[in-house]
């Protein structure tokens, strides 16, 4: 498995495997893997067969983070990453720094507008942006979140030229903007979206899972209680007002010492449009934090 820091040897590489006419499928991470994360690197090795070879990336990337996020705090263990890819015999890990992703000083400059991000640096000035389905949702939480992960995700696909890039359903709005991203600027890559791996007790894998300490992990499982509880609803009665379901998951999650809702949306899983009445196939998101900890999970009904 080769360790890959620099944009010039990556592409070499990736240009070297085009050229052999080997397939490369991707895995975008920030790392501190979990099961997850591996099940998406499985995902992709049946993509691109035993003779393609597959590339996952490591990387924080600054530019999808607000100021008031958990950027500096975001877990990391390369050592344990690197353990896990290899034993999955990935080809190459591509784990490249800031400056070397987003060239030049840091600037301090102060933001205009809520829209840009607060990461900013004077010798990149180059950015991606989807204009409809990012608005919503995490787009609205997390301004310039989305542009941060349209400008990452476009920068990897021109390093790591993969012919497949998987990712998860865990992250559905961003799977939704990446899918929308590649189709309208015509990259040549195919997006799989791979299922969301859970704890026992249902709680989606994240990284950020580790800040979960105590009684604040039992809290978390508040999300997929209130997933069960749309689905029941889902289940007892034809259509149901979202208004009236967005109230009582409201309430049940709240019930959490620890949990405060940010959004629960139900929308039309394409278009990500919300929907006044909720029925079987609608798509169902929210992100709550526990504590100092923001978790999202989304379910198709
Ligand atoms: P992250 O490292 O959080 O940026 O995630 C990297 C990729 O792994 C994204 O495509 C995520 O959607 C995906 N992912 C994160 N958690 C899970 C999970 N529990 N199950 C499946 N995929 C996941």
């Amino acid at each position: 498995m080769q360790i890959v820091s620099s944009i010039a040897a990556m592409q070499r590489l990736a240009k070297k495997w085009r050229r052999a006419g080997t397939r490369t499928g991707f895995v975008p991470t920030m790392g501190y893997l979990h099961a997850g994360h591996l099940s998406l690197v499985k995902c992709a090795r049946q993509a691109v067969g035993k003779n393609g070879r597959l590339v996952v990336s490591i990387y924080v990337n600054p530019t999808q983070f607000a100021s008031t996020e958990d950027l500096s705090k975001y877990p990391r263990d390369l050592k344990c990453d690197l353990k896990l890819l290899q034993s999955l015999n990935v080809d190459a890990v591509f784990t490249p720094s800031d400056t070397e992703m987003y060239p030049g000083e840091t600037g301090s400059r102060r933001c205009e507008s809520a829209d840009e991000p607060r990461f900013e640096k004077r010798g990149y000035s180059t950015y991606v942006v989807e204009e409809k389905l990012s608005r919503t949702m995490e787009g609205a939480s997390r301004p310039g979140h989305f542009r941060g992960v349209t400008t990452i995700v476009a920068k990897l696909f021109n390093i790591v030229l993969p012919d497949v890039a998987v990712f998860g359903q865990k992250d559905f709005q961003q799977a939704a903007v990446v899918t929308r991203m590649v189709r309208d600027l015509n990259f040549p890559v195919k997006i799989i979206v791979a299922p969301t791996l859970r704890e026992a007790d249902g709680l989606a894998m994240s990284s950020r899972n580790k800040y979960l300490i105590g009684d604040l992990r039992r809290q978390a499982t508040v999300l997929w209680r209130a997933i069960q509880m749309a689905q029941a609803a889902v289940k007892s009665s034809k259509s149901i007002s979202a208004a009236k379901l967005k109230k009582d998951l409201k309430r049940m999650i709240e019930g959490a010492p620890d949990a405060k809702l940010d959004y629960v949306e139900f929308f039309e899983p394409e278009t990500l449009s919300p929907i006044a009445n909720v029925a079987r196939g609608s798509q169902m998101a929210l992100a709550v934090r526990i504590g100092k900890t923001r978790l999202i999970d989304n379910v198709r009904l």
